[in-house]
């Protein structure tokens, strides 16, 4: 809407300016629309046009770049053979996506070749899967997309138990970056929303027992920034620990008048509290908890299609996070959740790491060898 507002006024300004002006102005806006659409919404159609409408086998080189633009896979002079030289890619018909890392660099005066070889998927998000780079990545559009498993199971041609194991991966990848590696929120006059929940309550249903989970939460007022986490208890240091995992020292919290919580203005936060058992927003000081309960409809809602096993609930909780915090900063979940899963499988970092481990070793083996000398 805004871009179109732009259009307008630049119509108006147009009755101003010379024609060729106008024109150049008009052309610009149409094309930072498109792209900015084009930004925003990579969906299903354009996610098979991308792959050149290949489902299975080996991809064309621009395949491999979107993919590395992705962050999925590892740039070109970045990742070494054993050697120490830089790996190059080339196209290779024998592997399963048309492509592998090779060093071809001499290593005596007789010019042999190093000759290393190894599949671009080593140590990627892609690593000892069976699946295709576009059954993957279509997997992690869905997968975002809150549809549930076996419609991805059907659209995408997957069996069931893979389906289960990739959508276990990728709770890991938002697992860590939302729960592992986690911001804390507010601070000083900023005002976040305590609250605790049980999710999953559902006793008797067909014969179903679900045991409840309960979820810890807060929400900042000013930016809607988050965190839900699953506790078990509601003991004065379980939420204090939590509190001070999550929130910054100076905050304004707001709770209810739960006794676990009275401790809180001994500690860095100024407190405010809402009695629900008498009032809905307290008259003298106008502190309210609504925010907080929009976020537990939300949130029980995008829950509520899938398994209540407890040792879930983090990774759906941190989905729910990532893609809330995703729909905050108006950023694509696709590219985002791409740049996040590179992170977590960056075949540079794991590279470099498993030298450090073999070099250990090494340095072990030496030393139980001194040892028995
Ligand atoms: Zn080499």
């Amino acid at each position: 809407m805004f871009y179109f507002r732009i259009k307008y006024y630049c119509l108006r300004i147009a009755m101003l300016v010379p024609t060729r002006i106008l024109q150049i102005t008009t052309v610009f806006v149409t094309v930072t629309t498109t792209y900015h659409f084009k930004m925003l919404f990579v969906n299903f159609i354009e996610l098979y046009d991308i792959f050149e409408h290949k489902t299975n086998g080996p991809v064309s080189i621009s395949v491999i770049e979107k993919l590395q633009s992705w962050n999925l896979l590892a740039r070109d002079c970045v990742l070494k053979c054993k050697n120490g030289h830089y790996l190059k890619l080339y196209p290779d018909v024998r592997s399963l996506d048309g492509f592998g890392w090779r060093c071809r660099a001499p290593i005596n005066k007789q010019k042999n070749k190093c000759d290393y070889y190894q599949s671009i998927r080593v140590d990627t998000f892609f690593h000892k899967s069976h699946l295709s780079l576009y059954q993957i990545v279509s997997f992690a559009y869905l997968w975002l997309e809150n549809v549930s498993l076996s419609f991805i199971v059907k659209q995408i041609k997957i069996a069931q138990h893979t389906a289960v194991d990739w959508s276990s991966f990728h709770r890991e990848v938002v697992f860590e970056a939302m729960i592992t590696n986690h911001n804390k929120i507010g601070g000083v006059g900023q005002v976040v929303e305590i609250d605790e929940s049980k999710f999953g309550r559902r006793k008797y249903n067909r014969g179903h027992r679900v045991d409840g989970q309960w979820i810890f939460g807060g929400v900042q007022r000013e930016t809607g920034d988050c965190f839900l986490i699953p506790v078990e208890k509601r003991d004065k240091d379980t939420l204090l620990t939590a509190i001070n995992d999550w929130i910054l020292p100076g905050t304004t919290i707001i709770s209810d008048c739960w006794k676990s919580y009275q401790c809180l203005e001994d500690e860095v936060f100024v407190h405010l509290t809402v009695n629900h058992s008498i009032q809905f927003k307290n008259p003298e000081t106008g502190a309210h908890t609504n925010t907080v309960e929009g976020m537990w409809r939300h949130a029980k809602a995008s829950l509520s299609q899938y398994s209540r096993k407890k040792r879930f609930y983090g990774g759906y909780l941190a989905k729910f996070m990532f893609l809330k915090r995703c729909r905050i900063l108006n950023i694509e979940p696709l590219t985002e959740f791409f740049k996040l899963a590179g992170e977590l499988y960056d075949p540079k970092a794991i590279q470099e790491n498993n030298l450090l481990v073999s070099d250990d070793e090494a340095s072990s083996e030496t030393d139980e060898n001194d040892e028995d000398l």
